[in-house]
C-alpha cells in the first residue's frame, strides 16, 4: 500500500494556468485539504492532448450514438481523439489513483455537470470525457468536483471514502 493516498485533481484547481483563456481555477482552500492527506497528481486532459494554451473552446455533443467533443466557435473541429488517446495513454497515473477531484461544468472533467448538446437543439447534463472515462473503467473510485467539496463535511466524507478505497485497492 502507497504511503499516502494519491487524488487525481484537474490541473486547473491546483492554478496551473491550462484552461482555454490561458487562466486556471485555484482553488486553495480545497487544495490545501487535499494535500493535508494525499498526494496530488495534476491532470488536464486538452493541455495534455496537446490542444494549446490558450485553445478555441470546446463542448460535447451527442452525434451518430456517441458524445463527441467538437469546437464552440469551429463546430467542425473535432479533438475527441486526440483527448480519448491522451486518456488512454494515462492508464497507469490513472488505474493508480484512489479518488479525483475535477473541474465541474468541463467538457473534460465535469462529473455529470457539463451541457451535453442533442441533435434536437436541446440539451441534458453529462460528464466530460476523463470523468465519464474514470466512472467506467474504475466505477468505485471517489469523485468529486470542487463544488460539492465546498464544505468541511463534504470534504470528511470524500477523504473518508477515498482512505477506504485505498485500503480496498488491489
Ligand atoms: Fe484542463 Fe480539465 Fe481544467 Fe479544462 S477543466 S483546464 S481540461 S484540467
Amino acid at each position: 500500500m502507497s504511503a499516502r493516498p494519491r487524488i487525481g485533481v484537474s490541473a486547473c484547481l491546483l492554478g496551473e494556468a491550462v484552461r482555454y483563456d490561458g487562466g486556471h481555477k485555484a482553488a486553495p482552500g480545497l487544495i490545501a485539504a487535499l494535500r493535508a492527506f494525499a498526494e496530488l497528481v495534476p491532470l488536464c486532459p486538452e493541455a495534455g492532448a496537446g490542444l494549446g494554451v490558450p485553445r478555441p473552446p470546446v463542448a460535447l455533443h451527442w452525434m451518430d450514438g456517441e458524445v463527441r467533443m467538437r469546437g464552440v466557435e469551429e463546430p467542425g473541429w473535432d479533438p475527441t481523439a486526440a483527448v480519448q488517446n491522451w486518456i488512454a495513454a494515462q492508464a497507469g497515473v490513472l488505474g493508480g489513483l484512489h479518488g479525483a477531484v475535477l473541474k465541474a461544468r468541463s467538457p473534460s472533467c465535469g462529473i455529470g455537470t457539463t451541457p451535453l448538446h442533442l441533435p434536437d437543439g436541446g440539451e441534458r447534463l453529462a460528464s466530460g470525457l476523463l470523468a465519464a472515462h474514470l466512472a467506467e473503467r474504475w466505477p468505485r473510485l471517489p469523485l468529486a468536483d470542487e463544488e460539492t467539496l465546498a464544505d468541511d463535511a463534504a470534504l470528511a466524507v470524500f477523504r473518508d471514502r477515498v482512505l477506504a478505497y485505498r485500503r480496498e485497492a488491489p
